[in-house]
Parts: C-alpha cells; sequence; structure tokens
C-alpha cells in the first residue's frame, strides 16, 4: 500500500511561507519589490505594531486583471518569466513566483487592484483561501493588506522579536530599497506617524541624505568605473566618516541590493590604509551588468547571488574605489620602476 501523497496546496504553500516571510519584514520586501517590478513611481507603506498586526503597501503600478488577480496566489504563479532560459537573464526583482502565495499562507490578506482599464477586484483570503470576491472602485494601482501575519502558525509569532527590532528589520528593507530605487518615491508610516519618505527624483545622492543626513552626503564622493563587464557608479564616503559595522556597505547590482563578502572586501582594499582597523566605509555602489553574469536563483529572499567572474569584478570594485582617493591624492600613484 502506498504511504507517500502529494500534499495539498495549502499544506505546502504554508511550509514553503517558512522559508520566504521569516518577519513582518519579509513582506515589506516581498509587497514592495513586486510594486517596483509592477512600473511603480509611488510606494506607500503604513504598518501598524511593526507590521505584526497590520501592513499596507499601495502601489500606482500597472494593476492586475481580475483573472490575473487571483492567479497572482498560486504557487509558482508568476508573470515574469516563461521559459527557463530565462531564469539566467532576470531583469526583475522577483521571478519565483512564491511570495504571494507564502504571503497569503499566513495571514489574512486584502488585495484591491486595477489596470484602470476595466472595474477593478477586491479579494479577501484567509490563511490562503479565496473568501470573499468582488468588484472594486481602485484606481489603477494596488493595494494589499496583510493582517494578523502569523496568525495560524503560533511557533512562528512566538518566535518574532520586540516592535522596536522588527520596526528595524522594516527600516532596513525600506532603506534598500530607496537606495536601490531613487526613482521611486516611497513614503512609510509607523502606527500613523511618518518615519521616513523620498521624493522619487532619481538623485542617489539625495537618497543618501534622506536616509543618512545631509551632513553624511555631503561627505560623500562619486564614484564611476568601466571595464569590459561592469559599469560602477555611485558614492564612496571619505575616509574620517567610517561606520562600526559593515551594514553601512550597500551593494546594488542591476538595481537589487544584495550582500556580498567578496565585492565589501574589494571595497575595502580598495581604501588601502585610509580606515581605522575594525571600521567601516560607508558607500553605495551601484553595478550593471549582463544578467547572465550573475546568478539571483541562490536563496529564495535573493539577498545573496553568485557572480560568474566574481575576480574581475572583485578587481575592477577595488581599482575603482582607489582611484577615487587616488584622484584626492590620498592614495599615491604606484611608482613605475623604469
Ligand atoms: P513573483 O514576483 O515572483 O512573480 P509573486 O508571488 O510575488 O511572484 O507575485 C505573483 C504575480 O502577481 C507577479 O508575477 C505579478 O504578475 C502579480 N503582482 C504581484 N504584486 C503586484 C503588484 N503590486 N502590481 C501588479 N502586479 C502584481
Ligand atoms: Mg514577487
Amino acid at each position: 500500500m502506498a504511504t507517500i501523497h502529494q500534499m495539498p496546496d495549502a499544506l505546502a504553500n504554508k511550509i514553503a511561507a517558512g522559508e520566504v516571510v521569516e518577519r513582518p519584514s519579509s513582506v515589506v520586501k516581498e509587497l514592495v519589490e513586486n510594486s517596483i517590478d509592477a512600473g511603480s513611481t509611488w510606494v506607500k507603506v503604513e504598518l501598524e505594531e511593526a507590521g505584526l498586526s497590520k501592513i499596507k503597501i499601495m502601489d500606482n503600478g500597472k494593476g492586475m486583471s481580475e483573472e490575473d488577480s487571483e492567479r497572482a496566489f498560486l504557487r509558482h504563479a508568476t508573470s515574469k518569466i516563461t521559459h527557463e532560459n530565462e531564469l539566467f537573464r532576470v531583469k526583475t526583482l522577483g521571478f519565483r513566483g512564491e511570495a504571494l502565495a507564502s504571503i497569503a499562507a499566513v495571514s489574512r490578506l486584502t488585495v484591491k487592484t486595477s489596470t484602470g482599464k476595466e472595474a477593478g477586484t477586491k479579494l479577501y483570503l484567509e490563511g490562503g483561501a479565496l473568501k470573499e470576491k468582488d468588484k472594486s472602485d481602485a484606481r489603477q494601482g494596488t493595494e494589499i493588506t496583510v493582517d494578523e501575519l502569523f496568525f495560524n502558525t503560533p511557533a512562528r509569532l512566538k518566535y518574532m522579536k520586540t516592535i522596536h527590532t522588527e520596526l528595524g528589520h522594516i527600516t532596513d528593507v525600506m532603506n534598500r530599497m530607496a537606495l536601490s530605487h531613487p526613482e521611486v518615491r516611497f513614503e512609510c508610516y509607523h502606527n500613523g506617524k511618518r518615519l521616513f519618505q523620498t521624493t522619487g527624483r532619481g538623485d542617489i545622492l539625495q537618497v543618501i541624505s534622506q536616509i543618512y543626513g545631509m551632513s553624511t552626503a555631503k561627505k560623500m564622493i562619486p564614484i564611476e568605473a568601466k571595464t569590459l563587464d561592469f559599469t560602477i557608479t555611485g558614492y564612496i564616503a571619505k575616509p574620517e566618516i567610517t561606520r562600526a559595522s559593515r551594514n553601512y556597505m550597500s551593494t546594488i547590482v542591476n538595481g537589487r541590493y544584495i550582500r556580498n563578502p567578496a565585492v565589501n572586501k574589494a571595497v575595502l582594499q580598495g581604501y588601502h590604509t585610509l580606515l581605522p582597523i575594525g571600521r567601516y566605509p560607508l558607500v553605495v555602489l551601484q553595478i550593471e551588468m549582463d544578467p547572465y553574469l550573475v546568478d539571483v536563483n541562490v536563496h529564495p529572499a535573493k539577498l545573496e547571488v553568485r557572480f560568474s567572474k566574481e575576480k574581475e569584478l572583485f578587481d575592477a570594485v577595488q581599482e575603482a574605489v582607489t582611484s577615487v582617493f587616488r584622484k584626492e591624492t590620498l592614495i599615491p600613484e604606484v611608482e613605475q620602476k623604469p
């Protein structure tokens, strides 16, 4: 007698949610990424109790048709890739088709969406099950409200830290989004109070100023370099302002905020001996490369990536940073022996 059976979708989604939705900030990240992928120029985030009781994300993106709005909650359902070969040329932030199914599986979720061309749609799901469906008078764009996150996974809920800690994670996510998408206007509110806002004018230095403060922004030097494979732009701080952690070293690859030890190391080596021991610089590096050179399908949260030309990237970043300080004459030109 067979004892193996395929899980019902609802159970599979709940299990998958454990990976994708670690905490409220993961929900914020996934939903804001969807808003960006939908071409939004404005994204508003409203939170209650650090997102544990409510997360509401509004955007002015392309919206979804009635049919798509239901399909969006199916597992592995995506509009972003169709063929296997596209997996290596991903230009969107999402492509796994897992986020909405996972978030819906562990919350009470309401979506209102409209493409602006036809009447909008409103759906209400509970633990992933569709409970209500209606027409909605929404304008073009999408509004997703996640109530009572983890209401049906008590073990996960118990694992949540203080409001302060969870809010810190959300702030990190919003900062990363704003740095990687200066062309999008972000607004973020917590319990009715404004936490954060950017102008969406596309000026990264202005975003740096909005996040880290004007006096820090004034100490940033532009960086620009181009090699066969990589275009590096952004800002790096003068060595006089340093931080005690690497958290202020931001790397953005093709519009995606990532973490990569090799890139950080290259930056540090680029600073040469200008940094005190145990201190780290504040940098925002935007690296553009052929999507073929970077594998983003390493981890569900896509924060870690793999580069196929890591050594070349390392050299390019180090050289780009060093040349900034050479120009500032903080690092002398290496003498060429005849
Ligand atoms: P993925 O982003 O990997 O495609 P998601 O589960 O996050 O998977 O979303 C599923 C689909 O729902 C997306 O591919 C997109 O077509 C649609 N979608 C989600 N959020 C939005 C949004 N804010 N605006 C328009 N479409 C959206
Ligand atoms: Mg997504």
